[in-house]
């Protein structure tokens, strides 16, 4: 494990290394922007190995994400639900994932349960027109009970996580906690939200614990996906044993991405939260990585091993190393499109 992330490192240090050389030179000839490029992709490729392979393809290899949305529509799901995804494209079985976390989610988008000993932090919230049936259905089933539900931590303002927000806090009271760029958007977009918009409520901020029982989880600022995304650190419990994880809050780019003008400053931003994010994974000792999508973190295939286990390793505990990889995947992706900006700005 060790030796891979010497292995980053080192890559790392020849990319900047590289970057650097190509600054210097830039007085007597070009940069090859191609060359730098394919090193960053070649970084992050080195880094997802097979770990993180959806992550890589979506943030490296497949087109980018839309930009960001201007638009206040009432989305088809909502004016007419009969349109919503048929349910054999996002049904999932939930899962007691840890002694105290449980997945609560879709095949394709995540939601988890924390509970402790003064009731339970749900995490994020999937969409309107299946967080009943995949939320509020899957506690039961697991044997939790929805009203235990004391606050909802909402990563960012799409409708894939913030979509039960609204029904979960008019019929249980939960407290929602969402970042203040986000709470913003919800605010000024109602026909987007419809259904969805939870009253503003707690504002959640870089270093913010929230705390239930003798449970707490801290709240890192990670700006980038969205304005106001926000990641997370806590400590789950396997068969007693405590197990440190990291929650990235937003992974795709999708912001203002295709002008160098806003786009280097933005890719700088969403770099910048992933280092700041790696960081407090180090620092907490993470060693499983969840994000809110299985393409990301593989929760779903993660989850039809559990049962296979036995006595070996838990199959989300990945180990500190695989963790730092997967925010290098992140930002060695993020810096390839920007290099592809700065070409655009030295045309
Ligand atoms: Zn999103």
């Amino acid at each position: 494990m060790k030796s891979y992330l010497t292995g980053i490192v080192m890559v790392s240090a020849l990319v900047a290394a590289a970057i650097a050389d190509a600054y210097a030179l830039q007085g007597s000839s070009v940069r090859d922007f191609d060359a730098e490029i394919r090193t960053a992709v070649q970084s992050a490729k080195t880094a997802a190995d097979v770990e993180f392979l959806g992550t890589l393809s979506r943030l490296c290899l497949l087109p980018q994400s839309s930009t960001e949305d201007t638009s206040d529509n009432v989305p088809a799901f909502v004016a007419k639900p009969s349109s919503a995804p048929a349910r054999e494209t996002w049904y999932a079985d939930p899962a007691r994932v840890f002694d105290n976390l449980y997945f609560v989610g879709g095949k394709v988008h995540s939601a988890w349960a924390l509970t402790t000993s003064d009731g339970i932090i749900l995490i994020d919230t999937i969409f309107p027109y299946n967080s009943e049936e995949l939320i509020v259905g899957g506690m039961r089933k697991l044997g939790l009970d929805p009203k235990n539900i004391k606050y909802v931590l909402i990563s960012h303002a799409h409708a894939d996580h913030i979509g039960g927000a609204e029904m979960l806090q008019s019929r249980y009271g939960a407290h929602v906690v969402m970042g203040a760029a986000d709470w913003d958007v919800v605010a000024k977009y109602p026909n987007r939200y419809k259904t969805m918009a939870p009253k503003r409520d707690i504002v959640g901020t870089d270093g913010m614990k929230i705390t239930l029982g003798e449970t707490a989880v801290t709240i890192w600022a990670t700006p980038g996906h969205t304005p106001g995304t926000l990641s997370y650190t806590f400590t789950v419990f396997d068969r007693g044993r405590p197990v440190h994880v990291a929650y990235s809050g937003g992974t795709a780019f999708n912001f203002p991405n295709r002008t160098p003008d806003p786009g280097i400053r933005n890719f700088q931003t969403y770099i910048d939260s992933q280092k700041h994010m790696a960081a407090q994974a180090a620092a907490t000792g993470a060693t499983v990585i969840l994000s809110n999508h299985s393409e990301f973190d593989n929760a779903y295939n993660k989850n039809r091993m559990l049962a296979g286990r036995g006595n070996g390793p838990h199959p989300y505990e990945l180990g500190t190393d695989w963790v730092q990889r997967y925010f290098q995947v992140m930002q060695n992706c993020a810096r390839a499109a920007q290099i592809g900006l700065e070409r655009d700005l030295a045309k």
